[in-house]
C-alpha cells in the first residue's frame, strides 16, 4: 500500500518544472548537499535547465557552496525570485535565515516553508529540479512526495556499515511513499594520499555496491574522499566548474548524463 494520497490533494505536478529529483542520505554528513551542489552544475554543464532546492531546513548549506548569498526579492509581495550562480537557479532556507540563525521550527511550519519553496518561487522552465533533502526520514520527506510528483530519489551513503543502515531506512521510506530509487552513490568511497598516493578505503570498501546489488538499484558512481572535493565547496565554486578536467568533475558529469 503506497502512503500517497489520491485525487485533487495528491501530487501536483509542479508547471514549468519536467522533472524532480530528491537527493537523500540517511545519516548526515555524509556529503549528500556536496553532490546535489556538483550534480547541479554537472547538469547545467549538460546543457540542462536546472534548478535547485535546498530544503535540508536544519543546514541548509547550498548557499555556500553555489556562492550564493542575499536575501531573494518578492517585488509582488507573492512570488519569490530565485538566486542564479554557476547556471543553476537556487532557492533555500538558508536565503531566508541568516547563516548563524538556527530554523527552529515545528514539522507544519517547515512543511509550510517547502510548499512554499516548490510552488511560490519563479523558478521558470527547468528541465531538472533537484532537491537537497534533510538527512533522515521525516517531515519535509513526506510532503514532498505528497505535494509535488517526484520522479525519483537518488540516496548518497558513504560505505560505511551505520551510514549504510540509515541509508537502507531512507530507502524504505520511498518504497513507501511510491518514490522511485534511481540509485545509489557512494561517497567518501576511497582516499587518495596527496603525498605518497596510497590508496586507503577510510569508511570500508565496497558496502554500497553490496547494498544496491540486494537491492537491485544501480550504483550511479563512486566518488572519492579528496581534498579538492572539500576546498571546492568551501569556497562557493562545486568542483565541476572549478576543474572541469578533472577525474572528480568528470564522475559527476556522468552521473549528469544518465539522468
Ligand atoms: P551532508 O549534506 O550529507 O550533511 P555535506 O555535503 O555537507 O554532507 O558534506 C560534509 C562535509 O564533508 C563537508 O565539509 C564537505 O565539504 C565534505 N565532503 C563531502 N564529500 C566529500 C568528498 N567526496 N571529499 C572530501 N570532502 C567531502
Amino acid at each position: 500500500q503506497s502512503a500517497k494520497a489520491a485525487g485533487p490533494a495528491g501530487p501536483q505536478k509542479i508547471p514549468g518544472i519536467d522533472r524532480i529529483l530528491a537527493i537523500a542520505s540517511g545519516k548526515g554528513g555524509v556529503g549528500k548537499s556536496t553532490v546535489a551542489s556538483n550534480l547541479a552544475t554537472a547538469l547545467a554543464a549538460e546543457g540542462r535547465r536546472v534548478g535547485l532546492l535546498d530544503a535540508d531546513v536544519y543546514g541548509p548549506s547550498q548557499p555556500r557552496m553555489l556562492g550564493v548569498s542575499g536575501r531573494p526579492a518578492s517585488p509582488d509581495g507573492k512570488t519569490i525570485l530565485p538566486l542564479r550562480n554557476h547556471g543553476v537557479t537556487l532557492m533555500s532556507l538558508g536565503l531566508m535565515t541568516g547563516e548563524n540563525e538556527a530554523v527552529v521550527w515545528r514539522g507544519p511550519m517547515l512543511m509550510g516553508a517547502l510548499q512554499q519553496m516548490l510552488t511560490q518561487v519563479q523558478w521558470g522552465a527547468l528541465d531538472v529540479l533537484l532537491v537537497d533533502l534533510p538527512p533522515g526520514t521525516g517531515d519535509v520527506q513526506m510532503t514532498l512526495a505528497q505535494k509535488a510528483e517526484v520522479t525519483g530519489a537518488i540516496i548518497v551513503s558513504t560505505p560505511q556499515d551505520i551510514a549504510l543502515l540509515d541509508a537502507r531506512k531512507g530507502i524504505d521510506m520511498f518504497n513507501k511513499l511510491g518514490t522511485p530509487i534511481l540509485g545509489m552513490i557512494e561517497n567518501m568511497s576511497t582516499h587518495i594520499c596527496s603525498q605518497c598516493g596510497h590508496e586507503e578505503h577510510v569508511f570500508g570498501h565496497g558496502g554500497v555496491r553490496d547494498e544496491a546489488a540486494k537491492l537491485g538499484v544501480p550504483v550511479m558512481a563512486e566518488i572519492p574522499l579528496d581534498m579538492s572535493i572539500r576546498m571546492a565547496a568551501d569556497g562557493g565554486t562545486p568542483i565541476v566548474v572549478s576543474h572541469p578536467q578533472s577525474p572528480q568533475a568528470e564522475s559527476f558529469r556522468m552521473i549528469a548524463r544518465q539522468l
